[in-house]
């Protein structure tokens, strides 16, 4: 039939919308996918799914129960200079402005091993400036975790690279994925609090389900 296109194709157009001529141009990207395809990834991407490597992308490389447990001489050995910190549930409660005494002096303790510290958090409120001015460390925040950008934007800071930095953080899709996506080391300490966001919550269930563990994740 004349003007048909093959499957995979489409009818060339200008951008205002207008046939042109009764070229077919081979379709690209979301046009070739379809949209709800198209989101369907993006989806798949911010959850994890369908990568691969998946499982391995969630595993830690050690779990503790809060950040005053890091052994600083262990991560010196392997070579660190630098730590990257979530804030929310990792360096205090959710939504709070009460830093732990042992974590306050747990990065005092790291800062006087001359390791270099980093927030990376997405949070976009002026909290994460307060968390940044009151441990005296430079913040990363923003829709920045679990992608790449926002991790290499924590070790330029921090004059690192994967090889030499840690992530530390309560979330396995966020914190810890990322972190595994570029080989940098990492973390998984348990949540400070129970109070989250409501997806958080949700998350929680499947990162339960992943570690397998029966503690009060
Ligand atoms: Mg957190």
């Amino acid at each position: 039939m004349p003007g048909l296109c093959p499957p995979g194709h489409r009818r060339a157009r200008w951008p205002g919308g207008q046939p042109l001529g009764s070229g077919c141009q081979p379709q690209t990207g979301t046009a070739r996918m379809g949209r709800h395809a198209h989101y369907a990834r993006f989806l798949r991407g911010i959850m994890g799914c369908g990568e691969r490597r998946n499982h391995a992308l969630l595993k830690p490389d050690l779990q503790v129960s809060g950040v005053w447990e890091i052994d600083l001489d262990c991560l010196s050995e392997k070579g660190i200079a630098g730590i990257i910190l979530d804030i929310d549930n990792t360096l205090a409660p959710w939504g709070s402005y009460e830093i732990p005494d042992r974590i306050r002096e747990w990065v005092e303790k790291a800062k006087s091993k001359g390791f270099g510290l980093c927030i990376l958090t997405n949070n976009y409120s002026s909290r994460a400036d307060w968390f940044s001015r009151e441990l005296d460390v430079p913040a990363v925040k923003g829709w920045v975790k679990p992608w790449a950008w926002g991790y290499r934007m924590a070790m330029r800071e921090l004059g690192t690279d994967a090889d030499s930095s840690v992530m530390v953080g309560d979330q396995l899709f966020t914190d810890i994925r990322g972190a595994n996506r570029l080989g940098i080391y990492s973390i998984l300490v348990s949540p400070l609090s129970n109070r989250e966001l409501f997806h958080t919550r949700i998350k929680r269930r499947f990162e339960k389900m992943i570690l397998g563990d029966k503690d009060e994740r």
